[in-house]
């Protein structure tokens, strides 16, 4: 596992990467592409762009490099219109002007944002709270902790807690509009705007006749077809498991993976590791975090469990993953005898061995 400093905050959840030229790379094989292309043969291409935060990864298969630089490259401006308007980190992004607006009156908001709260709001009712978009006043106050080293003042706590509550907010599908009831609410989207932009920049991939895809934003990954002559693409996994030697790994396709835990945000303080997810009920970060991975048909549903189940006792973590339609998810909590591994009902496993493990990073995309 990457080595971290007390204060591990290198990558917040949305917008911290935005200043700066977007890098884009792409690599391919060169050598005979020109021959390639005239045969039809499929190539894979990989492209990369830092935003929300993280780095995006695309792999794809077609014929043309030109044909595929161009699919990514719309496939990129697509994540790069959801960050304007998902980030926590830029003031101008349409979620914090909406929320700068405060208090009040129904305010119209874009498809996107309405699209994604009212998600929020849905895995919210399913894990019984587990998953909050409201959580950013508190979430504030630990990303200050964070900077500080230490753990937050619990009456800043308290205080930030009383403007949060999905109750809070109210929804008008016909108006597409959104109200918030409380002043100084924070939506904050690092839970789901991630899995969210990996589905969307597939969707763009797909609608260019691009199905054998994979888009991977920094652990949450939207996987389109098999890879030519695959059974569809192996996903390893770092949960927590790798530190008893263990590896784990999926093949997978037309299916979303995300994976939460606090390998790479945490604040070290007083003998305790606060991950980055906070338990919504008492507003304090939890401690000793497991890692939780989920498929699900999409990544937006992913991204949301896996946060959710991060927060929920185990059990009712499997029962609430069992309530959605295609969902499975891995556990790993560390219990008093190291690692615990819990898996629900129809989790794709296909392997899981002991190896010396050779990625770094929360989830690998392993490219076929
Ligand atoms: P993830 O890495 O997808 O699990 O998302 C973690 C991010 O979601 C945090 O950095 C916060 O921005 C946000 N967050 C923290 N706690 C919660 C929660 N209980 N519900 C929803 N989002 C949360
Ligand atoms: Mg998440």
């Amino acid at each position: 596992m990457k080595d971290q400093s007390a204060l591990g905050f290198p990558a917040p959840a949305i917008g911290a990467l935005l200043l700066g030229l977007a890098v884009v790379t792409c690599t391919a094989p060169r050598t005979g592409a020109t021959d390639a292309a005239r045969r039809g043969t499929l190539r894979r291409f990989e492209f990369s762009l830092a935003r929300m935060g993280t780095t995006f990864n695309i792999v794809l298969y077609h014929t043309e490099e030109e044909a595929a630089s161009k699919a990514a490259m719309a496939a990129f401006s697509r994540v790069e219109r959801l960050e304007a308007i998902f980030s926590d980190f830029r003031e101008d992004s349409e979620n914090l002007r909406l929320c700068r607006l405060g208090a009040g009156m129904p305010r119209a908001v874009s498809p996107e944002l309405y699209f994604v709260l009212e998600n929020s709001l849905k895995f919210s009712q399913l894990s019984g709270g587990a998953f909050d978009v409201t959580i950013g006043p508190v979430v504030q106050v630990w990303r200050e902790a964070r900077r500080a080293g230490k753990a937050p003042d619990p009456g800043r706590l308290a205080e930030a807690k009383k403007s949060t509550g999905v109750e809070n907010i109210i929804l008008d599908g016909e108006q597409r509009t959104v109200q918030l009831l409380l002043p100084r609410m924070r939506l904050d989207f690092g839970g789901i705007a991630k899995g969210y932009a990996a589905d969307e920049a597939l969707r763009v991939l797909k609608s260019r006749g691009i199905r054998m895809a994979l888009v991977d934003a920094g652990g949450d990954i939207s996987i389109g077809s098999a890879p030519p002559g695959q059974a569809g693409w192996r996903i390893e996994v770092r949960n927590g498991l790798e530190a008893r030697g263990e590896r784990v790994s999926m093949v997978l396709h037309d299916l979303g993976v995300a994976t939460s835990g606090d390998s790479f945000q945490f604040l070290e303080s007083g003998g305790a590791r606060y991950s980055h997810i906070i338990d919504p009920a008492s507003a304090v970060a939890l401690k000793n975090s497991p890692g939780v991975t989920v498929v699900a048909r999409d990544a937006i549903t992913a991204d949301a469990l896996a946060t959710a189940l991060s927060v929920t006792p185990v059990e009712q973590g499997m029962s609430v993953v069992e309530s959605v339609d295609g969902a499975s998810a891995a556990i790993v909590s560390r219990g008093e005898k190291g690692a615990e591994w819990r898996v629900s009902r129809g989790f794709p496993l296909i392997q899981r061995q002991r190896e010396e493990l050779r990625t770094a990073g929360p989830q690998r995309a392993n490219h076929n």
